[in-house]
């Protein structure tokens, strides 16, 4: 009795004050158009939010409550009209200050084991931690950088959730009428296989003096609808293309409309129409 009033008290709702409510929400610029009733919706979602999932600071990062607060709401909009317990399994965040290094260890073919560092600013385990870099967390949606890195890693989460990442969340009978896996991976590698073949093109095109891991490509790579990264699977494709619905949903929408519209129906949210809102 005692213990699961305690639990019960453990997870109330976390109080957010107005003022640090209005600050956090002016720090996320993908998140202007939304209406009053969408505001204090993703309000009360954040506050459970904060109460059920656990963050940590790493590599000597002072974890705020303002910090804490701004990563909660980036990864609550993905959820909106889904709810928290899409996001079950797994309760701990783990912010660093900047990008981060880990340790790979990778069998080749032959046999011969290949140790090497990774340089990353997010990553999402299956049913583990979820790993952000602060610095690129808080650029989320600001020019030159219009992605999201909380909602990559929260959609990886969404994908897992029904096992292996491979760019297909599982579906809600109530919530997700009508849709099914088989046209979700028509869809999916129908537009993952057009985005392939036009990141080929750009590569075959690139001057010979340019290197394609250079910043020197990066106006070759500007062409594309989508960050390249979104090239290395369908299940990058799916994250990366999470971000850009939320983050620049016209561009999305005008490359892969198809893919734009599935998208819509899974998160139950339409962020273009919401842009185009007088
Ligand atoms: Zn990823």
């Amino acid at each position: 009795m005692i213990r699961s009033l305690l639990r019960r008290l453990a997870r109330a709702p976390v109080a957010i004050d107005d003022s640090a409510w209005h600050a956090a929400l002016q720090a996320v610029p993908f998140i202007a158009r939304f209406s009053e009733a969408e505001y204090e919706r993703l309000r009360a979602l954040v506050s459970r939010f904060l109460a059920t999932k656990e963050m940590a600071g790493a590599g000597g990062l002072e974890l705020t409550a303002a910090i804490q607060l701004h990563i909660a709401i980036q990864a609550c909009v993905p959820v909106l009209e889904l709810g928290l317990h899409w996001y079950r399994g797994w309760t701990s965040i783990v912010v660093y200050p900047a990008q981060f290094t880990v340790p790979r260890r990778r069998t080749d073919d032959i046999g011969v084991v290949h140790e090497y560092e990774e340089t990353l600013s997010g990553e999402a385990w299956e049913g583990g931690p979820l790993i952000v870099s602060w610095d690129d967390a808080a650029r989320a949606g600001r020019a030159p950088s219009p992605y999201s890195v909380v909602i990559h890693e929260f959609a990886h989460k969404l994908d897992m959730l029904d096992g292996d990442a491979d760019g297909c969340p599982p579906f809600d009978p109530k919530l997700h009428v009508g849709m099914s896996r088989a046209a979700w991976q028509e869809t999916l590698h129908d537009a993952f296989a057009r985005f392939s073949a036009e990141l080929d093109l750009i590569e075959a095109e690139l001057p010979p003096h340019i290197d394609p891991e250079s910043e020197a490509a990066d106006p070759y790579y500007a062409h594309l609808p989508l960050d390249a990264y979104a090239a290395q699977s369908p299940a990058e494709f799916f994250a990366v293309s999470s971000e850009a619905f939320f983050v620049d949903a016209a561009r999305l929408q005008l490359a892969f409309p198809d893919w734009y519209a599935l998208l819509a129906r899974f998160f139950r949210q339409d962020p273009l129409a919401r842009n185009m809102t007088p």
